[in-house]
This record gives structure tokens, C-alpha cells and sequence, in this order.
């Protein structure tokens, strides 16, 4: 048997399409267009490919992108006023700082910075003590759209047994909260679990995101599980995720490839929290 691929690419053309609309809704009923700003700051290759991806998708389903590109040597109190800046923007109502910063700039400070009500990257203390509470607040884009993934199989989340392997702020752990919401029975892999392999055989639904590549095996996957790889890594300049395809495609029922599962996936949920945040806050 060979598993159905769940493309992030469709799923997310689809969602983009409504998100057109919404954008367009909240213009007629609202005389606003919802707008998102981008802070990065230094030269990484690909922050800035991944920067020009969001600021391209933000102008595709018409809403307002501003992108400010800083010099490396930019210092902690020059970040932290343009930040106060777009908090009090009325015309942006989602504002991100593109990670990883250049060594001598703070992430903490950065996240303890933005306004909750911008923070559409989901990190702030405050969202994601809102998502561990159950409370509303904006959800950190990956795991949203992991999530948005296996809702798209049609396989039902509560009750399953759901494994994640990684344990990050930035997807791990949010990751495993929303499957918790969902009524999933989750297990949180990381490097220091004992019997991987046996713990992850277990598993109506995996989640992979280590960051190695091609490190889930076919013997990790149990017959007919639903496996989303979140991890991406260059190998001789070609992208691979955490899972190897060709064996976990003959055991798995459904699966995301990589590329084109999560990552197309990820900046969709960013257009989509920008607009929830130009409507719930505007
Ligand atoms: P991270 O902060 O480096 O976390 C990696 C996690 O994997 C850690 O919890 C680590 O465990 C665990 N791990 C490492 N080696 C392991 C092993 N041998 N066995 C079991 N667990 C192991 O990475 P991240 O930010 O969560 O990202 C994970 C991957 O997803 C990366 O490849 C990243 O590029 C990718 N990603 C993709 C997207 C997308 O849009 N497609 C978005 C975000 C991230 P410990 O905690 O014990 O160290």
C-alpha cells in the first residue's frame, strides 16, 4: 500500500483564495486593508528569501506587506524602537522580526517587545500562555498549519495516539498542545527519549521536527498512520525533511513531502493570523 500525499501546496491555495475574500470583506465592511510588518535584520541568505516569500504572498491575496531590512550591525535599541514604532501603526496589525537575530541582539527581548495583539509569529509569552490555557490568542503559524494538514485527511484527531517528535518552542511544543486540544493522546519525543523507534511505532499520527534529515525511518512508522515531516535540512543543496519518503510512504495511510507539506503551509496561517488580528483588534 502506498500512502496518499497530503500537499501543503493545494491545501494552502485553496485557504488563500478565502483569505482573498476575507481581505476583501474586511475592506468593504471595515475601510481598512489588513497589513503586515516584517523586521530583519543582517544578511542570512535565507531569512531573506523567506522574508521575500511572506512580503510576495502578503501582496497576492491583496493585503498591505512592509518590509524594513536593517544592516547587521543594527544595535538592540535601534531594533527595539522600530518595534515600539509598528506597535502603534494603525495601518499594521500584524508585525514579525524574521529569527535568527545576529548574535549580539536579543530574541527575549525582542518577543517581550511586540505587542500581543501583533504578534502574529504566535511567540510572545502571552500567546503562547494563551494556547497552553486554552484561551484565544494568536497561534504560532507552523504548528497551525500541522494541524490544518491532518485535519485535511479527514482522519479524526480525538482519541488517537499522537507522537511528536522535537519539543521547540517553535513547533514541538505548540504542536503537541493543539493535538492535546484536539483530544489526541500525546507522547513529546526529543533527544533524550529512550526506544525512538518502538515509542514512534505507536503512532496514529507523527509529527516529525528534529532537523535531521531523513532520520524517521520506514521501522519508526506504524501501517496506516498519518506522518506530517516539518523538518527541513539542505542535503547537497537539494531540501529534505525529518522522514525518509520512500520507505514511510508504503506504511504510512497519509503523508506530507517535503517540499511542498508544511512549509507552504506556514505562511499561509501568517496571512491568515494577520487578518484575525486586523479583525479582532482593529
Ligand atoms: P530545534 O529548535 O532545533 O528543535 C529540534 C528538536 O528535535 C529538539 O527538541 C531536539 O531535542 C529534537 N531532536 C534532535 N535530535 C533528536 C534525536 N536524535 N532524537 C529525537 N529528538 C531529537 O528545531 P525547530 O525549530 O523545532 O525545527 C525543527 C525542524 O523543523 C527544522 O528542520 C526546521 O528547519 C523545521 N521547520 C520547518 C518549518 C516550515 O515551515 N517548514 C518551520 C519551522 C521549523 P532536545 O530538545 O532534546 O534537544
Amino acid at each position: 500500500m502506498s500512502a496518499q500525499i497530503v500537499s501543503g501546496k493545494e491545501l494552502s491555495a485553496k485557504i488563500r483564495e478565502k483569505l482573498k475574500e476575507r481581505v476583501k470583506k474586511v475592506e468593504r465592511e471595515k475601510g481598512f486593508t489588513p497589513g503586515l510588518a516584517v523586521i530583519l535584520v543582517g544578511d542570512d541568505p535565507a531569512s531573506h528569501v523567506y522574508v521575500n516569500n511572506k512580503e510576495k504572498a502578503c501582496l497576492e491575496i491583496g493585503m498591505k506587506s512592509e518590509v524594513r531590512r536593517l544592516p547587521k550591525e543594527t544595535t538592540q535599541e535601534e531594533l527595539n524602537a522600530l518595534i515600539d514604532a509598528y506597535n502603534a501603526r494603525e495601518d499594521m496589525h500584524g508585525l514579525l522580526v524574521q529569527f535568527p537575530l545576529p548574535a549580539h541582539l536579543s530574541q527575549e527581548e525582542v518577543l517581550a517587545r511586540i505587542s500581543p495583539k501583533k504578534d502574529v509569529d504566535g511567540l510572545t509569552v502571552q500567546n503562547s500562555g494563551a494556547l497552553l490555557s486554552g484561551l484565544p490568542g494568536l497561534v504560532s503559524c507552523t504548528p497551525k498549519g500541522v494541524i490544518r494538514l491532518i485535519k485535511s485527511t479527514g482522519v479524526e484527531i480525538a482519541g488517537k495516539h499522537a507522537v511528536v517528535i522535537g519539543r521547540s518552542n517553535l513547533v514541538g511544543k505548540p504542536v503537541s498542545v493543539l493535538l492535546l486540544n484536539e483530544n489526541a493522546t500525546v507522547t513529546m519525543c526529543h533527544s533524550k527519549t529512550k526506544n525512538l523507534p518502538e515509542v514512534c511505532a505507536q503512532a496514529d499520527i507523527l509529527v516529525a521536527a528534529i532537523g535531521r534529515a531523513e532520520f524517521v525511518t520506514g521501522n519508526f512508522i506504524k501501517p496506516g498512520a498519518v506522518v506530517i515531516d516539518v523538518g527541513t535540512s539542505r542535503v547537497d543543496g537539494k531540501l529534505k525533511g525529518d522522514v525518509k519518503f520512500d520507505e514511510a510512504v508504503e506504511k504510512a495511510a497519509y503523508i506530507t513531502p517535503v517540499p511542498g507539506g508544511v512549509g507552504p503551509m506556514t505562511i499561509t496561517m501568517l496571512l491568515e493570523n494577520t487578518i484575525d488580528a486586523a479583525e479582532m483588534f482593529h
